[in-house]
């Protein structure tokens, strides 16, 4: 299945009609006359895909900027409820316990986030049901035949039963209900189909790859001033001072400041379950293979221009200019890949430390000695 979950509305954004769509104007639905700020509540402007104004509330004032900024904070805990909810849904639907349920198949998932153009999180996710792997078979067939429709209901049912209760940012403030948004999409993933509905593995990785490398700087960054993602980024340090002078560093907020740049979103941007695909071990193996081929080609290159005099004058690069051109990343959203990296990274190693074996200890310290 690819999935996509969204937030829910905050309040009403200029909109644009998506390519290839019927044109419509920007918030037709919306209903008439001016808000008590007294701003239009409707627009019925035809906007481009890249107008300035696509994303901006209607009314800054009407706009629930605070809600968006808890909902953001929250939303890796609504996503990590959905898996849970989803697996038990499975389970049942089959009349089996989750337990029983995993010898015949494991739900895995891919996800990525994706800022709107309202800065808000969507979450786009490949979501496969496999069998209980094997060491033959590390990816197989489940052992029951369900059609992927089947799994777009059990998600949508998953998606709409979820919610998490944000507790309040300081003594003014109330406990939010946060939910995802109504606009839930399931499609089935198919190689050859008909169906317009389905979409293909290429499709699909298309979009991954694209939400994976698009950030809030690439909707924050676009040459004028985004009046609304400033509100936002200024409405999750306002929130966070608010919590640290109601409740100090215990507030479940403490942090939302430095995330003030991501917009509130402090999850990972791209993660999986454990067995979706290759493992990052095995990606860390042939990382080191590389390295390591890449030394002794160097070595041996270095040993031939040491050889030959003029040969190795011919290697030397002269670099004349020196410029500063920054330092960190170019974008919040490269900082967040780096992060996310670091995180996997870090789960990985202390996965490992608590899967060796103690008598091991020694033996795995002198190996790693004679590598380096
Ligand atoms: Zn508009
Ligand atoms: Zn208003």
């Amino acid at each position: 299945m690819f999935l996509t979950l969204t937030a829910p509305s905050f309040g009403a954004v200029h909109s644009s009609t998506r390519p290839g769509a019927q044109p419509r104007p920007c918030t037709v639905n919306a209903p008439p006359g001016l808000c008590e700020h007294g701003r239009p509540r409707r627009c019925t402007e035809h906007h481009d895909v890249d107008d300035s104004q696509v994303g901006q509330a209607l009314c800054p004032d009407c706009y629930d900027y605070e809600g968006q900024a808890v909902w953001q904070w929250h939303c890796p805990e609504l996503w990590r409820r959905f898996t849970i909810r989803l697996r038990r849904l499975v389970a049942a639907h089959l009349s089996m316990s989750e337990k029983a349920s995993r010898d015949l198949l494991r739900v895995q998932f891919a996800k990525v986030g994706e800022y709107q153009k309202r800065g808000a999180i969507h979450l786009h996710a490949l979501v496969r049901l496999d069998g209980a792997p094997s060491d033959d078979d590390p990816f197989p067939s489940p052992a029951v035949d369900v059609p992927a429709s089947w799994l777009a209901e059990r998600c949508l049912e998953a998606a709409s039963d979820i919610e998490v209760d944000a507790p309040p940012v300081d003594g003014s403030d109330g406990t939010r209900v946060l939910r995802f948004g109504r606009q839930v999409d399931a499609r089935p993933v198919r190689r050859h189909s008909d169906d317009d509905g389905d979409v293909s593995p290429e499709m699909v990785s298309g979009y991954l790859a694209k939400y994976a490398t698009k950030a809030a700087g690439d909707v924050a960054v676009d040459g004028t001033p985004n009046r609304h993602l400033k509100q936002l980024r200024e409405t999750c340090l306002e929130l966070c001072g608010r919590a640290l002078l109601h409740e100090g560093f215990s507030s479940p907020y403490a942090l939302l400041g430095k995330w003030a740049d991501a917009l509130g979103f402090r999850g990972h941007f791209a993660s999986k379950s454990r067995r979706f695909s290759t493992t990052l071990g095995t990606l860390r193996d042939a990382r080191r293979k590389y390295h390591r081929d890449r030394e002794q080609l160097e070595t041996h290159t270095d040993q031939a221009s040491t050889d030959d005099p003029l040969d190795a004058a011919e290697h030397i690069v002269v670099l004349n200019e020196f410029r500063f051109v920054g330092q960190g990343w170019l974008t919040p959203g490269d900082a967040e890949l780096a992060r996310s990296a670091a995180d996997a990274a870090r789960e990985w190693k202390d996965a490992r430390r608590a899967a060796r074996q103690p008598h091991e200890k020694g033996k795995n310290h002198g190996q790693a000695l004679l590598h380096r």
